[in-house]
């Protein structure tokens, strides 16, 4: 059923003191609403708690960012883009810096806020496994006082909190002391209508003398609660990393999130991603110094040249010029996850004849030309890296070849372009029934499933680029 506009009341008192006083007054009565873009879905379902609307946006008290030596202190009503844009949020929390970046759009990141993303409490939220990486804290306001608790303990179960119904969010603060540390952060999934799923993790370690001196990993989507998985960091901790250890780290990862039960349907997927997620982070962490990034060196020259070599250099990681000048557009990245986080974004703000620029920069899956008729040819290492990702086609038996080749011309004649599959990790037979099954796709349905394959296999060669 759809909310009618009427049957709801909005204010905005214009003081902290004034909200806190309302919500003494009438607890459990207002819902606060800040950039409200987690409260106007639920408004649109017609699932909001309550009829009663108190605004906190731009509230001057929950806005500011306070830098002392011991914290940062950041305002609940702080939005992604203050976030990204806070220097010292950017230099020393990069973990919460990824997550600013990739959560929504820009119009989100505008809107939406730390506090509401913390308060509205799901598990699948970006911003709280960096939360509970930096032990962070979070300051609760009422006008019987404030009072502070850690962020570990303030998710108690699906959607719940130890939020009281007179209580504000007011900031969360993180200690100034993981400066130094490897950090690490994915996001498997986004959160687009061809993801299955999504799980991220956000990870800090640190090496002294070959073995791992501290590490603290969380995850996000795999449990009711964002979850710190501190069993594996236990048996991580003191060792150096090897493949022993890393088979290690993994199983207690699956044991970990197979034992949650109201995930059941999902476990063993999550489980394995999220194995994989924590191996990803072990492997960098131990070939990687403390505090940087894989690819700095391949990254910093990009920031640094001319617009026309720099669009050049990304343009074979995509296919598509209108992405390679947004890329350029949005130079300096400060790192990988920033590049895949604005590769994914301006992929997304493309025009349809800009994806079918990229489509056509590929050669048809099976064969090793580029199915681009323009007269000029994709760039030598876009040839190359198709090669590579198509590398088991090769091998394969002539009839999957000419099962294949079929499939290929009928998916032309029913949507008028080739093809696109990420082939990287997946057999000949596998692709085949994968495009045997998008034929039945209708036209749209299609185009986005191809767009997603577009988008991963740019997420791919991107970090293949960075590699050099
Ligand atoms: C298109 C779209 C894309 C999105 N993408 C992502 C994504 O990629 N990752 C992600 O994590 N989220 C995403 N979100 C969810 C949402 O944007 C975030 O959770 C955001 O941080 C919510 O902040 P807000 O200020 O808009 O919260 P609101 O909608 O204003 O509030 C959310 C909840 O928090 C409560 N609340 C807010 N502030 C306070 C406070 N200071 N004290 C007490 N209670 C408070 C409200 O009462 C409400 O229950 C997306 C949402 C949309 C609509």
């Amino acid at each position: 059923m759809r909310s009618n506009p009427a049957d709801y009341e909005m204010i905005a008192p214009g003081s902290l003191y004034a909200i806190v006083s309302l919500l003494a007054k009438e607890p459990g009565v207002w819902v606060p609403i800040a950039g409200g873009t987690d409260v106007m879905v639920q408004y649109a379902a017609g699932k909001l708690p309550a009829r009663k609307l108190v605004s906190i946006w731009n509230l001057p008290e929950l806005r500011r960012i306070e830098v002392t030596a011991e914290e940062i202190r950041i305002g609940a009503g702080c939005t992604y883009t203050d976030l990204r844009r806070h220097e010292i949020v950017g230099s020393e929390f990069p973990l919460l810096r990824s997550a600013a970046r990739w959560t929504g759009g820009v119009a989100n990141q505008n809107r939406g806020t730390i506090g509401g993303n913390i308060v509205n409490a799901s598990p699948a939220a970006d911003s709280l496994p960096a939360l509970l990486v930096y032990d962070s804290e979070l300051i609760l306001v009422s006008i019987r006082g404030e009072r502070r608790l850690p962020y570990a303990t303030f998710h108690t179960g699906y959607k719940k909190t130890l939020l009281a119904t007179d209580e504000l969010l007011q900031a969360v603060c993180l200690p100034r002391r993981f400066s130094g540390y490897f950090s690490h952060a994915r996001k498997v999934g986004a959160r687009n209508a061809q993801a299955i799923s999504k799980v991220c993790i956000a990870a800090l370690g640190h090496l002294g003398h070959g073995v791992v001196e501290d590490v603290r990993i969380a995850l996000g989507s795999v449990a009711p609660v964002p979850l710190r998985l501190t069993e594996t960091e236990k048996i991580v901790r003191g060792k150096a990393i090897d493949s022993e250890l890393l088979l290690l780290a993994r199983n207690a990862v699956a044991d970990k999130i197979q034992s949650i039960d109201d995930i059941r349907s999902t476990a063993r997927y999550r489980a394995a991603v999220a194995g994989n997620l924590v191996a990803e982070f072990l492997n960098r962490l131990s070939s990687e110094q403390p505090g940087a990034e894989r690819g700095d060196g391949v990254l910093a020259r990009w920031n640094g040249s001319s617009v026309d070599e720099a669009t050049q250099a990304i343009l074979p990681c995509c296919g598509s010029k209108a992405w390679a000048q947004g890329m350029v557009a949005r130079r300096p990245l400060a790192d990988e996850s920033a590049l895949v986080a604005t590769s994914n974004e301006t992929w997304h703000s493309l025009t349809q004849s800009d994806w079918m620029q990229a489509f056509q920069s590929h050669p048809r899956i099976g064969e090793s030309r580029p199915s681009s008729e323009e007269p000029q040819s994709p760039p030598a290492q876009s040839v190359e890296w198709s090669a590579q990702e198509q590398r088991d086609l090769a091998d394969a038996e002539v009839a999957v070849k000419l099962a294949l080749a079929d499939a290929n011309r009928e998916y032309e004649r029913r949507f008028n372009r080739i093809f696109i599959v990420c082939a990287t990790g997946k057999s000949v037979p596998e692709i085949l029934e994968i495009l045997r099954r998008r034929l039945k796709n209708d036209a749209e349905t299609e185009l986005h499933e191809a767009g997603e394959q577009q988008r991963q296999i740019t997420e791919l060669r991107l970090r293949k680029w960075l590699q050099g």
